[in-house]
């Protein structure tokens, strides 16, 4: 048996280039990190050769007797790591990611063509809450299941609430859907149980982007609120790539939680869990209890808070005005420039982050914003003097960007340009450097 390297140079390869390119830029997507060692480990171990559909001391395969061990601890672990209270809150840890845990929810507790409100997709919402164009149901959330997604108020780039609240009185979902991809304020969990009570709603936390944070307790707590709570575990929790669901225990709206999520995951939409990602959770879940992940939290949200502060000194507007956790959203049409661009440019000096609609924004194909976010530096040592540079360095790069747009978008500018460039002068000197 050979090691990667001797068995398949190419691949081994691409990993190598991979992991420098990794370890040489600025890591800024908000919903990146860089998991331990310890994690990778486990996830590149023999857990990965195993079948065990099921449960644990359900399986319909035999040889699981480990397996079983590991997924029960694996449970305990993500119970503990959240604070749950083992009779009230129960967890399956076999969603293969945030997208499907996502539609196991909605399978286990809606029927085919019921209603849910998600926060839309261009004001910060995730594509599986139900994202939908006027002219195409985009994802399978919004083709199985009718969606009306909420919105922000654009004057103040918060969760409309009243607007939540009208719209579900009219619509009367079944499901009301918290949590966002590129929202940087807590969800007003208190505001929105009350809106699903009043219209017998079921109420969901995605809380994928935050769900480091929510263990840290450094951000509003969704399980005090909501009858479920989903997550990735690779983002701010530091995991390896998965999903998980919490769910009541008790019944909620005559609903056994417990079974229909426990049979939505399988066998209704998957087969084998993934147990070498169960075993990189399980070590994950161990750390996010100690004091080191607290103030590695602690230090996301005090970075993040620092960017803001600096981008807001240096004139750029953020949406919300700042931020509560590990991302800002920067709105950039105010300068004139796009998403598109800035991330084109701070790519070419390896700053990693992504363009980002912003509340507004008239196009989704040219977004107006850009997404920032804290967690992956933060792994890596940075504090807030580092993220104070950050935030000069992406400076200079809208800087960058403006001066390109200026250049090309006049027409007669280019020309002058161009003629300037084709003279001998131009190339002799150093005129332009
Ligand atoms: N939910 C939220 C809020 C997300 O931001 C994401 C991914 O970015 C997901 C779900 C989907 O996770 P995955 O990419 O693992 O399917």
């Amino acid at each position: 048996d050979h090691g990667l390297s001797e068995a398949d140079p190419e691949v081994s390869s691409i990993i190598k280039k991979e992991k420098e390119r990794q370890f040489k830029s600025l890591e800024l997507i908000a919903s990146e990190n860089f998991t331990s060692r310890a994690v990778m480990e486990a996830v590149g171990s023999c857990l990965t050769n195993k079948y065990s559909e099921g449960l644990p001391g359900k399986r319909y395969y035999g040889g699981n007797e480990y397996i079983d061990e590991l997924e029960i601890l694996c449970q305990k672990r993500a119970l503990a790591a959240f604070h749950l209270d083992k009779k009230k809150w129960g967890i399956n840890v076999q969603p293969l990611s945030g997208s499907p845990a996502n539609f196991e929810v909605y399978t286990a507790i809606l029927n085919p063509h019921d209603r849910i409100m998600g926060l839309d997709l261009p004001h910060g919402g995730h594509l599986s809450h139900g994202f939908m164009t006027p002219k195409r149901r985009v994802s399978g959330t919004s083709i199985y299941f009718e969606s009306m997604p909420y919105r922000l108020d654009e004057s103040t780039g918060l969760v409309d609430y009243d607007m939540l609240e009208k719209t579900a009185t009219l619509f009367r979902p079944k499901l009301i859907i918290a949590g966002a991809s590129a929202y940087p304020r807590d969800f007003d969990y208190p505001r929105m149980r009350k809106i699903a009570d009043a219209v017998g709603a079921f109420l969901m936390m995605d809380m994928a982007h935050i769900s480091g944070l929510v263990a840290a307790s450094v951000v509003a707590n969704p399980f005090e609120y909501c009858d479920i709570v989903t997550t990735t575990t690779h983002k701010s929790l530091r995991g390896p790539r998965g999903g998980m669901i919490f769910f009541k225990k008790d019944p909620v709206l005559g609903v056994d939680l417990e079974s229909a999520i426990n049979n939505a995951v399988f066998p209704g939409l998957q087969g084998g869990p993934h147990n070498h990602t169960i075993g990189g959770l399980a070590v994950c879940l161990k750390h996010a209890q100690s004091p080191e992940f607290k103030a590695y939290q602690n230090q996301v949200v005090s970075n993040c808070r620092a960017l803001a502060n600096r981008l807001v000194e240096l004139g750029y507007t953020l949406v919300s005005g700042g931020t509560d956790n590990h991302l800002v959203l920067v709105d950039l049409r105010p300068l004139g420039i796009d998403g598109a661009r800035v991330e084109k440019i701070l790519d070419m000096a390896s700053i990693t982050l992504n363009k980002n609609s912003v509340p507004g924004d008239k196009s989704a194909l040219v977004p107006g914003g850009i997404r920032i976010g804290s967690p992956a530096m933060t792994t890596r040592g940075f504090k807030e003097k580092e993220f104070i540079a950050i935030a000069d360095f992406i400076h200079e790069g809208v800087q960058i960007t403006i001066d390109a747009k200026g250049l090309v978008s006049g027409s007669s500018k280019l020309q002058e340009f161009l003629k300037f460039a084709a003279s001998s002068d131009f190339l002799l000197t150093d005129k332009v450097s």
